[in-house]
């Protein structure tokens, strides 16, 4: 008996698995735990401690803070930190701020 294998059967209907694509580059955050809900909860607590810039506050300025920052760069650390909501590692910057200290960082000249 010769042994047909079985075809699939064609579902159009069905989507097909995800095909991943390759992101792009590096993208800015690859850190799944930014989209946790414990994450949500840390960020709030930041903002509410740090409500006015840390680093604009040094500096004499009032800028409302807007993003919570890891004071120590979360692509630096172990993977399995367990310090990521840990809100004394983490700072309330404005977005100036932080996009100049992300950008700093980002070059190592920390
Ligand atoms: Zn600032």
């Amino acid at each position: 008996m010769p042994n047909i294998p079985k075809r699939e059967k064609a579902r159009p209907w069905k989507r097909k698995l995800k095909s991943r694509k390759p992101q792009g580059g590096r993208r800015h955050d690859p850190d799944r735990r930014y989209h946790t809900k414990q994450w949500q909860r840390t960020r709030k607590l930041v903002l509410l401690r740090d409500a006015v810039c840390v680093l604009c506050e040094r500096l004499g300025k009032v800028t409302a803070s807007t993003v919570a920052d890891h004071v120590i760069p979360v692509r630096m650390r172990d993977r399995e930190d367990d310090r990521f909501y840990d809100i004394e590692t983490i700072r309330g910057l404005c977005s100036s701020c932080h996009a100049r200290v992300s950008g700093r960082q980002a070059h190592g000249k920390v």
